[in-house]
């Protein structure tokens, strides 16, 4: 049976990284029948809280990503933390001990140092050189009568190879001789993380370790605990980075990079996940709209890109805007008029009104807060005042004077108001007749007319603009903020 895991460190938040990894695990998992396991890899007590450990589950939710086993959920593997996990972790350092995999080492930090400042001097790599590897029983018995502190060291074979088959990579393949014996429990009683990890993958079935790139190096040192451990190895694929527009790695400096960051702004989680996966995948085809439901369906590791994926922030945007349009519509006014009305541009969330103006506006925001700037920008000219001041009279341009005079003109008989009362059939009637008494038509009609009505030159259908204008004007919806 598939069985993934997605094993954060709960020092920070959730970066788009991690949550692509997650991501890439649940669609294996799911597009496979197999579970999902979530872990927590909190063995760095000082860094690790419990604050960010909800915070991450609080994030991987919003976006979906359910998980059969872990916090809050269990399963027969547990406990899924690994603060909860020690005496395991003993267990099995405990066999390595005795099978002779592992050594205890009595060097001080002084001598550790003084090995590596010598191999440094030689041009050597910094390995391991001290007498503990290959200490007599005496010796050994002679230092834990003293009660000298002890580490746990892994006994690394001086030569040969040793080769994973990445389901992302390809072969990858290390040489032993300058990897060096590497601690496994320290002189605390506490395992370090590649230990930890490699007991965990093995004592929960884990099938694939899905995780990133960075992590190849400490694959090495896991492939020889498992071999030690008489475990079978999962398969490997690691995933590359996800990097900034100039390629170098993706950082805070590049603007938000936590999942949180972006729902704060407004982001839609489909929008999220559906971004997240297409960096270093696609399906092969122009396609790049998938629903959580779709990437199931088409996911696969053999997919996965070997580069680095570029995280281009104006393209999430984008395919957010992509995402919220796609919206059932009654959900999308429901949305843009809990905003208006909570921003106070509109005193009423629901409505002719808001459903009308949700429709005209929607193709120009990507971002569910940008329907403030939307829609305050429609009214940010409203005809009643503007064409009623003194100011109105004379923002016109010479060139649009004619225009300018007439358009007035039918204002202040009210003749324009009479026929925007008739919605789109009357204001497509005066327009008709407007552009005849003028010579004018098309281009040469419609773009004074856009600027006298609605100050800007371009914009959503102008027709439908002014109708809303005029609307809005008389119904007696328009909040506070409104401008
Ligand atoms: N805890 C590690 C991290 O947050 C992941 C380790 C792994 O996936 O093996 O980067």
């Amino acid at each position: 049976q598939v069985r993934v895991r997605f094993a954060p460190s709960p020092t920070g938040n959730l970066h788009v990284g991690g949550a692509r990894t997650a991501l890439f695990n649940y669609l294996f998992a799911r597009s496979k029948g197999g579970k999902f396991v979530l872990r927590i890899e909190d063995t760095d007590l000082e860094r690790s809280t419990r604050q960010s450990e909800e915070a991450m589950l609080n994030d991987l939710t919003w976006l979906g990503l359910d998980w059969d086993e872990g916090p809050g959920v269990g399963g027969e593997f547990g406990p899924y933390r690994q603060s909860e996990r020690n005496s395991l972790y003993k267990q099995y350092a405990d066999q390595l001990l005795n099978s002779g995999y592992v050594y205890r080492c009595f060097c001080s930090n002084e001598e550790l140092e003084q090995m590596k400042e010598r191999a440094k001097q030689m041009q050597l790599p910094p390995v391991y050189t001290g007498k503990w590897a290959t200490a007599s029983q005496e010796e050994v018995q002679e230092e834990l009568e003293k009660g000298t502190p002890y580490t746990y060291r892994f006994r690394v074979p001086k030569e040969g190879n040793l080769k994973i088959d990445d389901l992302i990579r390809g072969e990858v393949r290390w040489n032993l001789d300058t990897l060096g014996d590497f601690v496994i429990l320290r002189s605390n009683g506490q395992p370090v993380y590649n230990f930890c990890v490699t007991v965990d993958d093995a004592t929960m079935r884990i099938s694939h370790v899905i995780r990133a790139e960075e992590h190849l190096p400490n694959t090495l040192r896991q492939a020889l605990i498992y071999k030690a451990l008489g475990f079978s190895m999962p398969t490997f694929a690691h995933v590359s980075l996800i990097l900034a527009p100039d390629r170098s790695k993706l950082s805070k400096r590049h603007g938000a990079t936590s999942v949180g960051q972006f729902r704060e702004m407004g982001y839609l989680p489909q929008a999220m996940v559906n971004y997240l996966a297409l960096l270093g995948w696609g399906d092969g085809t122009e396609n790049e709209f998938f629903t959580i439901d779709n990437l199931v369906e088409k996911f696969s590791i053999s997919r996965v890109n070997k580069g680095g994926a570029i995280f281009d922030s104006t393209k999430l945007k984008w395919m957010n805007g992509q995402h919220l349009r796609a919206l059932p519509s009654d959900k999308l006014i429901n949305i843009f008029g809990s905003r208006w009305k909570s921003t106070g541009i509109l005193l009423e969330s629901e409505g002719t009104f808001v459903k009308e103006v949700t429709e005209l506006l929607k193709d120009g925001i990507d971002l569910v807060p940008d329907c403030d700037t939307a829609l305050s920008n429609l009214l940010s000219y409203p005809l009643h005042s503007t064409l009623a001041s003194a100011e109105g009279k004379t923002v016109v341009e010479d060139k649009l004077a004619d225009v300018a005079a007439s358009l007035i003109s039918a204002y202040e008989s009210g003749e324009l108001l009479e026929a925007l009362e008739e919605g789109h059939t009357g204001w497509q009637k005066w327009v008709k007749s407007f552009g005849k008494s003028l010579k004018r038509k098309g281009k040469s009609l419609f773009m004074p007319l856009r600027v006298l009505l609605t100050g800007k030159l371009h914009g959503p259908d102008m027709g439908s603009s002014i109708i809303l204008i005029h609307k809005a004007g008389k119904c007696g919806i328009l909040g506070p903020q409104a401008s």
